[in-house]
């Protein structure tokens, strides 16, 4: 990861917005066994503003709706950062704000609501997947909970991930239909290869493009990132 980066570009396609990939101080968890992510982090707080200062001052609010990201949870990012979003939304006439939170964070999102109060938030969460065993025993993703609608509490928007060994038509099926029951939104991810050991498998990618793709790439609630860069961010 390089301060070179992508960190700012416009969504066209569906809900169109800005997109801003900020840094943070890290990824509090940094245990999901398929993330690299969070190697976009630094300790430096001043230095982290300065990045997301200039990524922020590229916001036009074009399309009155802003989603920032930062290879971790909004809560990762610098107070002066995150007031400098809330003046700047304003000022840019910005009416909603898409960030993204681990599950862990969820009992502090009402006070981040109340922060935000002047923007309609959507809270996006890395969930990957329903499946139980899949999540928690392969991703590690640290969400001890099966309940889709526990899961969904305090959240209006998901992440998944598809591509992996293990999931199914059916399985990658049955994620979409409770992620579009569950949540305002979703954005499906397709593993892409990166440092860690979980390696995307390409006949699982080629029964998605098959099978699910074909179904969800025209509803105006799913984006499909089949590149991880497709939202024009990151490197
Ligand atoms: S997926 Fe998110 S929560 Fe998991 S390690 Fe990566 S940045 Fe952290």
């Amino acid at each position: 990861m390089t301060e070179q980066m992508q960190r700012y570009s416009v969504i066209e396609d569906k809900r169109k917005r800005e997109i801003v990939l900020l840094r943070g101080r890290g990824c509090v968890y940094k245990k999901c066994t398929f993330c690299d992510y969070y190697l976009d982090s630094c300790k430096d707080e001043a230095a982290n503003f300065a990045i997301n200062k200039a990524a922020l001052d590229k916001v036009s609010g074009m399309y009155g709706d802003l989603e920032v990201i930062n290879s971790g949870s909004v809560f990762e990012l610098d107070s002066t950062t995150l007031d400098y979003i809330n003046t700047l939304g304003k000022a840019k006439g910005i009416n909603t704000l898409h960030f993204e939170a681990h599950y862990l964070y969820r009992n502090q999102i009402p006070t981040l609501r109340e922060k935000f109060r002047d923007f309609d938030l959507k809270m996006k969460l890395g969930l990957e997947t329903f499946d139980y065993n899949l999540r928690e025993n392969v991703l590690r993703k640290g969400i001890a909970e099966s309940n889709p609608q526990v899961i969904a509490d305090g959240f209006d928007e998901v992440n998944l991930l598809f591509g992996l060994s293990g999931q199914s038509v059916e399985s990658m099926q049955r994620d979409m239909r409770l992620a579009l029951d569950y949540f305002e939104r979703v954005c499906v991810n397709i593993m892409c290869d990166n440092t860690t050991a979980v390696k995307p498998d390409e006949k699982v990618i080629g029964e998605f493009m098959q099978h699910i793709y074909p179904k969800y790439i025209d509803n105006q609630r799913v984006d499909i990132l089949v590149n991880n860069t497709d939202f024009g961010v990151g490197d």
